[in-house]
C-alpha cells in the first residue's frame, strides 16, 4: 500500500535509482549515497533529471520510475513526518511553493 509521495528525498537520500545510476558522474561509496541529482526545490525534494529534462524525456522518466505512485516509504522516516506536520498545520497539500499539481513529481523511488 503506498501513500502520497511528500518530496521528503528520503528515497534518493538512501542511493540513487538506477536513472541516477545511470547518468552518475561522480562514485557513490557507503560513506556518500545520497543521489547526485537530488534538489531541493523549497521545503520538498525534486529529482533533479526531471528538472533539467525536456518534455519527452519528462514523460520517460515519469514512467520510468513510477512518479506519482505514490510512498511506500513512510516509516522511519522523520523528515517526512516533518512535511506532513508543516503542511497540516498550513492546511496545504503541498509543502512548498511548487503547485500540488507538481508535487507528483517530486523526487521518488517508489516503484
Ligand atoms: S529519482 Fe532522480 S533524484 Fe531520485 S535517485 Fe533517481 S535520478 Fe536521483
Amino acid at each position: 500500500m503506498t501513500t502520497a509521495c511528500v518530496g521528503s528525498g528520503f528515497c534518493c537520500k538512501t542511493a540513487p535509482c538506477y536513472l541516477g545510476m545511470r547518468y552518475a558522474t561522480k562514485k557513490y561509496t557507503i560513506n556518500d549515497h545520497e543521489c547526485e541529482y537530488l534538489t531541493k526545490v523549497g521545503d520538498i525534494y525534486r529529482c533533479g533529471l526531471y528538472l533539467k529534462a525536456d518534455d519527452e524525456m519528462k514523460v520517460k522518466i515519469s514512467n520510468a520510475l513510477a512518479f506519482g505512485g505514490g510512498c511506500s516509504s513512510t516509516l522511519f522516516n522523520p523528515e517526512r513526518e516533518r512535511l506532513i506536520r508543516k503542511m497540516s498545520r498550513s492546511g496545504s497539500s503541498s509543502p512548498s511553493p511548487v503547485s500540488s499539481s507538481d508535487t507528483k513529481y517530486a523526487a521518488m523511488c517508489c516503484i
